[in-house]
């Protein structure tokens, strides 16, 4: 499958995504000022879409953080929970029924099915997966029950999992990393859509949403290239228009490590405390 952007002609819609669950930290505003100055240059529409799907790690709190660090380092946008917008809620956790929409459209399809298998759920996460905690390939134990799909009325209290094509490889053109190729069944398997805690699992809502919300091209960082190989095949079982992807460089600390939340010294909360400036922190980004 090669993934050719059909949105190329459509005004610039770009997103900040970020999950409420810590504070920002370098990597993030590196991330973050790319996703702006990529608005900026193509006069395009800027969302921030706040991904607090996951009741158990995200806060309120974390969130308000979020948007004023990001202001403070001077980055704006012109859609989202503080400002409204025509794809109001701009909050994930008030958008259920675009997720169930979603996986209604996936049952129907017989690009699902469910699955009582218990020891991966932790392993499961409804925000972005990173290097370190990336969804383990799923054995297909319970890929016989996608018959059983047309019976569920609901989603809720089992996993969801997408049937991927064993074999196929995915290709895209990243416009920053370049060609990108993940073979199905090897460098991922079968993937959470739903969780059976009745959280929608990162994959789906990340697709249902830049699709309603008319996403031209995604930025976020290069820990994600493989989950866009699984969101173009969620994509494509739905019949959506792909949107370019930009996947920036990673940031990574003195000895080599990728910067994280719970490095909390280099927050932009302990950055800006310290007395650096915007100017100081954008200065590392190289970006
Ligand atoms: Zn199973």
């Amino acid at each position: 499958m090669d993934a050719v952007s059909t949105l190329q002609h459509r005004p610039y819609r770009g997103r900040l995504a970020p999950s409420p669950t810590g504070l920002l930290h370098l990597g993030h505003a590196c991330t973050f000022w790319t996703v702006y100055q990529r608005a900026l240059a193509q006069h395009g529409t800027l969302v921030f879409r706040n991904e607090d799907l996951d009741p158990q790690r995200s806060k309120d709190s974390y969130a308000t953080s979020m948007m004023e660090d990001l202001r403070w380092l001077g980055v704006s946008w012109q859609e989202g929970p503080d400002v409204g917008g025509p794809f109001a809620p701009y909050e994930q956790s008030g958008r259920r029924e675009f997720y169930l929409e979603t996986w209604r459209n996936l049952r129907d399809r017989g690009f699902i099915y469910p699955c009582s298998c218990s020891r991966k759920d932790l392993a499961t996460s409804a925000t972005a997966p990173n290097e370190a905690d990336d969804e383990p390939l799923y054995s297909g134990r319970c890929r016989p029950r996608i018959g059983e799909a047309a019976d569920y009325d609901s989603p809720t209290g089992v996993n969801w999992r997408f049937l991927v094509p064993d074999g196929e490889t995915i290709s895209f053109d990243d416009v920053r990393q370049g060609k990108q190729a993940f073979v199905a069944g090897q460098d991922f398997g079968d993937f959470v859509v739903w969780r059976r805690d009745d959280v929608p699992a990162y994959q789906l809502a990340v697709v249902a949403d830049d699709a309603a919300m008319q996403i031209t091209e995604v930025v976020r960082g290069a820990d994600l290239l493989k989950s866009t190989a699984r969101q173009l095949l969620l994509v494509r079982a739905l019949g959506l228009p792909i949107p370019a992807y930009y996947h920036c460089d990673l940031v990574r600390d003195q000895a080599g490590a990728r910067l994280a939340k719970r490095h909390d010294a280099l927050s932009l909360r302990t950055l800006r405390d310290q007395g650096h400036t915007p100017s100081d922190v954008l200065k590392v980004c190289a970006c």
